[in-house]
């Protein structure tokens, strides 16, 4: 049994400001990695560059970060601030994915990135200051980055494995999500919850973790019907997205995030509703005990129930995908080739269960 998880953990009401130690113990030259607005409009951005003005640290904004970044973007980053001491992820999972990966190459430069990236060495990094501001990815706590791949036409996950140094998490960041990203991350999160806990690499510790993620899922789930949830219920489901990413962080994700990257790729469906979508097929297969503890925990009376409360959430942000028989084949095959994530499930799953989890996922 193993559990890790090295990354400090700061939250609260103006957790940056509260905690200007942080940035001033590792170095003088930061690069803030962002997306395009969401940093500027939550104050996070604001925040952060005020802690560094005062505390007479030189930073660089890379505000470039697209949602599913794809890989290009880690060179990006790192070609623009090469000599900086740390670096400060801002925003959702993208954001502080790709502040991970350009923290390895500008320790190792970006020469030969596919390798360090995606090879199987090992490569020093920068600290990363990770700070979210949608509660989904749990990315603040997790080792891992996830990217879009042109080449293989899906999501693909950095091999290396990069803790946060520090996660900082100040709720008011999250308030200004709009209501398709707060309920697909939220979504996100439950998923994360439930695929740990269903998982060969689950244990007691991750299971702490997990298993009060989705207890608090089920306690506020029905505020997601809502387009607005106040900042306390916004807070709860805030701190079962990071349960849920300290519980991946030590089991990895399975079958739901390997049957919704593909879908996420082709038909730009967010992360969170591509995981969320295939949950109601993927339990039918899951072991009983496990599915009965996942209803109890996050108050669903049956599988069924739990499907159609995920079609409705998914349905009031998106209109429905078509999607072929010969789309859903290519789609098992690329599965059945992933060992990582079929290796995570608790049985041997065959392409004939796979084919039938999308089919019925999209044809019922
Ligand atoms: P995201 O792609 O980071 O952001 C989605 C959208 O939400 C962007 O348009 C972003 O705007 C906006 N946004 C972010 N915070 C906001 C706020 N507070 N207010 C208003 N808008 C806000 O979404 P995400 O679901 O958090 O991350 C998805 C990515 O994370 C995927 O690539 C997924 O594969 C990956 N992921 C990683 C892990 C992990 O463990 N590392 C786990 C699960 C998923 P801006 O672009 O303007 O910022
Ligand atoms: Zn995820």
């Amino acid at each position: 049994m193993r559990y890790f998880m090295p990354t400090i953990v700061l939250s609260g009401e103006d957790v940056v400001k509260n905690n200007k130690d942080v940035f001033k113990s590792l170095g003088r030259r930061a690069l803030i990695v962002s997306g395009k607005y969401s940093a500027k409009k939550n104050g996070s951005l604001s925040d952060v560059t005020a802690v560094l003005n005062e505390l007479d640290i030189v930073y660089t904004v890379f505000d470039e970060i697209q949602e599913n970044p794809p890989i290009h973007q880690c060179l990006d980053g790192a070609k623009i601030a090469s000599d900086c001491d740390f670096v400060i992820g801002i925003g959702g999972g993208s954001a502080m994915d790709t502040a991970k990966a350009v923290a390895l190459l500008i320790k190792c430069g970006s020469k030969d990135y596919q390798e360090k990236l995606f090879g199987d060495k090992d490569y020093p990094h920068l600290p990363v200051v990770a700070i979210p501001t949608t509660c989904g990815t749990g990315s603040e706590v997790t080792p891992y980055s996830i990217f879009t791949d042109f080449d293989k036409e899906t999501k693909v996950g950095m091999a290396r494995r990069i803790f946060p140094k520090y996660a900082l998490i100040d709720a008011k960041y999250f308030m200004t999500m709009p209501r398709k990203v707060r309920d697909s991350t939220i979504a996100d999160a439950y998923t994360h919850a439930l695929e740990s806990y269903i998982n060969v690499k689950s244990n007691p510790y991750s299971e702490l973790f997990s298993m009060e993620a989705m207890r608090i899922f089920g306690e506020y789930r029905t505020h997601l019907f809502a387009d607005t949830i106040d900042a306390k219920v916004l807070g709860e489901f805030v701190r079962a997205s990071s349960f849920a990413g300290i519980a991946i962080s030590q089991t990895g994700t399975s079958i739901p995030h390997g049957l919704g990257y593909p879908i996420t790729y082709h038909y730009n469906m967010p992360h969170g509703f591509a995981n969320a979508m295939f949950l109601e097929e993927y339990l039918r297969i899951c072991p009983k005990d496990k599915v009965a503890k996942v209803l109890e925990l996050s108050r669903f009376d049956s599988i069924a129930e739990l499907g159609a409360y995920f079609k409705n959430i998914i349905c009031s942000s998106m209109t429905k995908i078509d999607i072929s028989y010969e789309e859903i084949a290519r789609f098992t095959k690329e599965l059945m080739a992933n060992e990582k994530k079929l290796a995570n499930h608790p049985d041997k799953l065959s392409y004939e269960q796979v084919f039938m989890i999308y089919k019925e996922s999209f044809h019922k």
